[in-house]
């Protein structure tokens, strides 16, 4: 039980305290794939500790790793074995049940939301797909006839980009293909599903502040995803100048589809920052692994101080 309950104070501060770190490293100078890969992996690990924590609880005799870390945390291993048994199994129903409560939630909000998708791919299949026209040499992109500019991408199998032909006509090529280059990355970084994930966990856990908080903050960390892909493509002051050219048209976006999106202000600032580091795979992963194993140390280093805390009381 030493091990479920410092996997549930590791999840518990995940959950509470990572939301303030991570829109901080938003506003920061930081790579945005690396931020977006904090935000994923604090997610991740609230889910995996607290299933790992009901796991536990659940296992019939000692869990792997419950000897040590009762070594570790010695004086809590003492006061919980002399509680009584009823205690553990209550708790590790509890567990079960309440898992079984969220899974079954998960499941019909990401089914509601795979239904209304799927319903927007068809409308653009059967409606946008005959009223658009396609350029021989970018067969992803659909121009439709407006005059305002505006771009948006519609993930699937394959995923396209619906654009306007006011998007050609207010923009420079180069500006141009700037806003076609931010629309491929929201495809090929799949920040359509990235989103969708963090709608459905909102809803299932609405109390819980990292959840709550994940949909709004990530979405504009994928923006910046997307602008810095773009500016790889093209170069950050074209990023910038088809940004600032779009900002004022605002047409209407269809549901579940990723556009050229908000915070132009914060965007453009970015762009003019942003490092061009290298690594940035080893940086995502490095940014995941301390997102992970920080708060499952923090958790032990505050089971330990409670357990010492309940030794000194007793004694
Ligand atoms: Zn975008």
């Amino acid at each position: 039980m030493t091990l479920a309950l410092i996997l549930l104070v590791g999840a518990a501060l995940v959950a509470v305290l990572a939301p303030s770190v991570l829109e901080r490293m938003t506003l920061s100078a930081m790579r945005p794939s690396v931020v977006l890969a904090s935000w994923l992996a604090s997610m991740a690990s609230v889910l995996f500790f607290g299933c790992s924590a009901v796991v536990i609880l659940f296992w019939p005799e000692h869990a792997p790793a419950e000897g040590m870390i009762d070594t570790i945390v010695r004086c809590f291993s003492a006061v919980q074995h002399t509680a009584r048994p009823w205690i553990g199994e209550s708790l590790a129903v509890a567990g079960i049940v309440t898992v079984m409560a969220l899974a079954a939630r998960v499941v019909f909000f990401a089914r509601r939301q795979s239904t209304a998708r799927a319903q927007m791919q068809d409308f653009h299949r059967d409606v946008v797909a005959i009223v658009a026209r396609r350029e021989p040499d970018r067969g992803d992109v659909m121009w439709l006839d407006h005059p305002l500019p505006m771009a948006y991408s519609v993930s699937g199998r394959p995923g396209f980009v619906v654009a306007t032909e006011g998007l050609s006509s207010s923009l420079s090529s180069v500006e141009r293909d700037a806003v076609l280059a931010h629309e491929r990355a929201h495809l090929s970084g799949h920040h359509h599903r990235i989103v969708s994930i963090c709608d459905v966990l909102a809803k299932v856990f609405p109390r819980v502040p990292l959840f709550a908080r994940a949909p709004g903050a990530v979405k504009t960390v994928i923006e910046l995803a997307a602008d810095q892909q773009a500016a790889k493509a093209t170069s950050p002051a074209v990023v910038s100048s088809a940004l600032a050219a779009v900002a004022d048209a605002a047409l209407p976006q269809p549901a579940w589809t990723l556009g050229l999106g908000n915070d132009t202000t914060l965007r453009l600032w970015r762009l003019r920052v942003a490092p061009q580091t290298r690594y940035s795979r080893l940086a995502c992963c490095a940014a995941a692994a301390v997102t992970i194993t920080l708060p499952a140390f923090a958790a032990l280093v505050v089971v330990l101080v409670f357990s010492t805390a309940a030794c000194i009381m007793v004694a």
